[in-house]
C-alpha cells in the first residue's frame, strides 16, 4: 500500500475548496486543506463576497417572489453575449436551491436582501455578516469534523502521470521547506490567476500596471500554471475575467466591496479626454457592472470619471471613499484635471439630448437621450443640480475567468479529452466552463459551491470505488 498523507488533498482556502472538504469528509475521507494564506487571511476572494445567485419557484425565506432555471439561464446568455455553456450552466442553476439548504446546515445565515440600485432581492440569497461570516461557518465546521488545516501551505507543482495525479509540491512557508505530498486524490480550489501582476502583464501589456485586484493577494494561478504544463485542457483567453470599475483610490489587493462605484447608471462616465465613451444606462447595474472595468482598461491610461448631480445622491451605495464634490462644472474640471472647455461641452451635449421622461430607477425607463453619438438609454436626467460629484474610476480585477476544463462530476480533462481520473477542480479555476465574457452578480459562489461539492463527493466516490 502507497504512503498517502490523505485521502482527499485539498488545495485552497476559499468557499470551493471547503464545500469540497466538508462533503469528502462527510463521505469519510480523511480531508487536508492547504491555505497559502495565514489564518487571518484565509479564504481567498471568498472572504469578500456577500451573496449568492439562487433559481427559485416560490419565495422563500431569503428570496422574494421566483426566479426559474430559464430566467437565470437567459441572464447568463444575455449577458455573455451567448458566449457561455448552456449545459454546464444549467446544470449548475438547477442546483443552486441545494446550495441554500446545504449551506444553512453547515452553519451559515442569510439574510433578507437589500433594496436600491443592486435589486438583488430576488435573485441573490445574501450571507449574514457577508463572506467572511460564511467561511468561519464552513472552517468551525470543518474542525468539528477533523479535516486538518494547513495555513501558510502553498502548492507550487503537481506531476500528472498517465491519467493520474502522482504528487503535489508543497512550500511550507514558514520553515521555508518543500516537500511531495501525496494523497489518494486532489482537489484544486486554488482561484484564478488575478493576483498575479505578472501574468496579468503577460495578458494585457503595460495597462496591467494601473489594474487593482479587488480580492485576495493570494491567488498567483500557480495550481494554474502547473495544470497547463501538465497537458490539462485550458479553457478561456488570459485577458477575460470579471473587471469592473472600482474606486481609483482603493488599495492594489483587498479594497473588496466597498470599493465599488455603483452610480454609474445614474449619471455620465467620461475618459481622461473628458469624453462620453459608453452607454451607461445599458441595463440595470447588476447586469452590466461587470463590463465596466473592461471599458476603463480601454480608455487612455485607463482611467475614467463617473458624474453625477445632488439629485441622485441618495439612489446609490457609496464607495468608502468620499466623492470629489464641486459646485461647478468648471472647478470640477479643475479638481480632476480635465480639459474645462472639452468637460462643459460633453456635460451641454448630453443634457441638451437629455428627453424627459419618468425617471425610475427600479425599472428600465424611458429617460433617455436622443441624438448623441453614444446615447444613454435609461435612467438619463439632466446633470444640472450642483454640488457635482465624482468618483475617479480604475479597472478592478474579481477574478479570471482562464480556466481547467472538468467534467459533470468536476475530473480535470487533459488536452487530449482523456479524464484524469484522481484529480478534480472547482471554483474560479474551472469557471471558465462556464464564464468567457460577460456576469451576472452572485454566480461565482453558485459556480463555486456546486462544483466545490460535486468535487468531494465525486473524490469520495473515487476512493470507494478503488476500494481505498
Ligand atoms: C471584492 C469581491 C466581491 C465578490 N463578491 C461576490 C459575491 O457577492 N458573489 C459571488 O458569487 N461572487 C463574488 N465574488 C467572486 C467570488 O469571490 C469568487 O467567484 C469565489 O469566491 C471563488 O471561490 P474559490 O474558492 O474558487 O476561490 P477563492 O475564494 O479565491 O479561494 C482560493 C483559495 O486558494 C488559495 N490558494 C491560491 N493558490 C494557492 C496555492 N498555490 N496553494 C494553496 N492555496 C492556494 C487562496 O489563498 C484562497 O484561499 C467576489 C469577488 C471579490 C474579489
Amino acid at each position: 500500500m502507497e504512503d498517502f498523507s490523505c485521502d482527499v488533498l485539498i488545495i485552497g482556502g476559499g468557499n470551493a475548496a471547503l464545500c469540497a472538504a466538508l462533503c469528502a469528509r462527510e463521505n469519510h475521507q480523511n480531508v487536508i486543506v492547504l491555505e497559502t494564506s495565514p489564518k487571518d487571511w484565509r479564504g481567498g476572494n471568498s472572504q469578500h463576497t456577500r451573496n449568492l445567485r439562487s433559481m427559485h419557484i416560490q419565495p422563500t425565506d431569503v428570496l422574494s417572489d421566483s426566479y426559474s432555471e430559464d430566467e437565470f439561464w437567459e441572464d447568463v446568455w444575455r449577458v455573455s453575449g451567448g458566449e457561455t455553456n448552456e449545459e454546464y450552466a444549467r446544470f449548475v442553476i438547477s442546483q443552486t436551491p441545494q446550495i441554500i439548504q446545504w449551506a444553512k446546515s453547515h452553519g451559515v445565515r442569510f439574510q433578507p436582501s437589500l433594496g436600491g440600485t443592486l435589486q438583488l432581492g430576488r435573485t441573490n440569497a445574501f450571507f449574514l455578516g457577508g463572506g467572511k461570516a460564511l467561511l468561519n461557518a464552513y472552517y468551525k465546521r470543518a474542525e468539528q469534523l477533523g479535516i486538518k488545516i494547513f495555513y501558510e501551505h502553498e502548492a507550487i507543482d503537481l506531476h500528472i502521470q498517465e491519467d493520474e495525479c502522482k504528487y503535489i509540491l508543497v512550500k511550507d512557508k514558514i520553515v521555508n521547506k518543500v516537500s511531495q505530498w501525496r494523497a489518494k486524490t486532489y482537489i484544486v480550489a486554488s482561484g484564478g490567476f488575478e493576483s498575479n501582476l505578472d501574468w496579468l502583464k503577460e495578458a494585457w501589456g503595460q495597462k496591467a500596471d494601473n489594474f487593482l485586484i479587488r480580492g485576495t493577494k493570494y491567488n498567483q494561478g500557480l495550481m494554474l500554471k502547473a495544470l497547463i504544463k501538465e497537458g490539462a485542457k485550458i479553457l478561456g483567453s488570459p485577458t477575460q475575467g470579471h473587471m469592473v470599475a472600482i474606486d481609483a483610490r482603493a488599495p492594489k489587493y483587498d479594497g473588496g466591496i466597498v470599493s465599488r462605484v455603483d452610480c454609474v447608471s445614474l449619471g455620465i462616465v467620461v475618459n481622461k479626454n473628458a469624453k462620453r465613451f459608453y452607454d451607461e444606462g445599458e441595463d440595470f447595474w447588476p447586469k452590466r457592472y461587470a463590463i465596466w472595468g473592461r471599458l476603463v482598461a480601454n480608455q487612455p491610461e485607463e482611467i475614467a470619471y463617473s458624474i453625477t448631480d445632488s439629485k441622485v445622491l441618495d439612489k446609490y451605495m457609496p464607495s468608502l471613499f468620499p466623492p470629489i464634490i464641486a459646485e461647478s462644472i468648471s472647478d470640477l474640471a479643475k479638481k480632476l484635471k480635465l480639459d474645462e472647455i472639452i468637460l462643459k461641452q460633453t456635460l451641454n451635449d448630453y443634457n441638451q439630448k437629455v428627453v424627459a421622461g419618468n425617471f425610475n430607477h427600479t425599472i428600465l425607463d424611458d429617460c433617455k437621450t436622443k441624438g448623441l453619438e453614444i446615447e444613454k438609454t435609461h435612467w438619463a436626467q439632466k446633470i444640472d443640480t450642483p454640488p457635482f460629484y465624482c468618483y475617479p474610476l480604475r479597472p478592478g480585477i474579481t477574478f479570471t475567468y482562464l480556466g481547467v476544463g472538468v467534467t459533470k462530476q468536476a475530473e480535470v480533462i487533459k488536452q487530449n479529452g482523456e479524464v484524469c481520473k484522481n484529480l478534480f477542480a472547482a471554483g474560479e479555476i474551472m469557471a471558465g466552463n462556464i464564464l468567457s465574457k460577460g456576469y451576472v452578480a452572485g454566480f461565482g459562489m453558485s459556480i463555486g459551491s456546486v462544483f466545490g461539492r460535486i468535487a468531494g463527493i465525486s473524490a469520495a466516490n473515487f476512493n470507494t470505488k478503488r476500494g481505498w
